[in-house]
């Protein structure tokens, strides 16, 4: 029928702008956390955040800029997991990722550790390569993106390091999918040795 389409769209509009109100009535009744229902497949409505006062939850696969991990050990030293393999810079398509390698003074032999290590945020399309290909886990996606500033933004190495503890609170499911891996590799060389 001619119209149909238009018809069946600006109902859509409507359910939608009738459902804005009969969810402030629901949460009325049962105060659940508007917050954790905007930010889930489930919310309905049309609404608004006020942010920055209101922020919806990041979602665990969202992806910012990246930053590097390390182990914290019982002792608070920290391991940075990189071992400046380099692979990260092959697979960045906009080449903003650079790093020196550490080399033993005394025989001038690489060590596997990064010397320095910078992401120029400024070119950083966050397109997730790096962390993708990094066969070592240590190079991961971050959630904040609130890092505009006035200047460049060239992050080295001391600015992009944080412990695993903050990966593990960011990305809760990959990360418990990365240890069970982790824990049956071991495994694996154990039983072999
Ligand atoms: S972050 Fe990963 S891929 Fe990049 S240099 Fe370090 S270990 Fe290699
Ligand atoms: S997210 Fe993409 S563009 Fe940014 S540093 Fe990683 S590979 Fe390069």
């Amino acid at each position: 029928m001619f119209g149909q389409g238009l018809l069946k769209g600006l109902s859509v509009t409507l359910g939608r702008f009738v459902e804005s109100y009969t969810e402030d009535l629901r949460w009325l009744f049962k105060r659940y956390s508007k917050v954790d229902f905007r930010s889930s497949s489930d919310t309905r409505g049309t609404f608004t955040v006020q942010y920055p006062e209101e922020k919806l939850n990041t979602p665990e696969e969202f992806r910012f800029v990246p930053f590097l991990v390390y182990d914290e050990g019982e002792n608070g030293e920290k391991t940075v997991r990189c071992t400046s393999c380099g692979i990260c810079t092959k697979a960045c398509p906009t080449q903003c990722i650079w790093i020196v390698r550490t080399n033993d003074p005394a025989t001038g032999r690489p060590v596997p550790q990064p010397a320095e290590f910078y992401i120029d945020a400024d070119i950083c399309m966050n397109c997730g390569f790096c962390a993708e290909y990094c066969p070592f886990d240590a190079i991961k996606m971050d959630h904040d993106f609130a890092i505009a500033s006035y200047g460049r933004n060239l992050l080295d190495k001391e600015k992009l390091l944080k412990p695993a503890s903050y990966y593990a609170s960011i990305r809760p499911k990959n990360n418990a999918r990365e240890e069970a891996a982790r824990a049956e590799k071991a495994a694996a060389k154990a039983a072999r040795a």
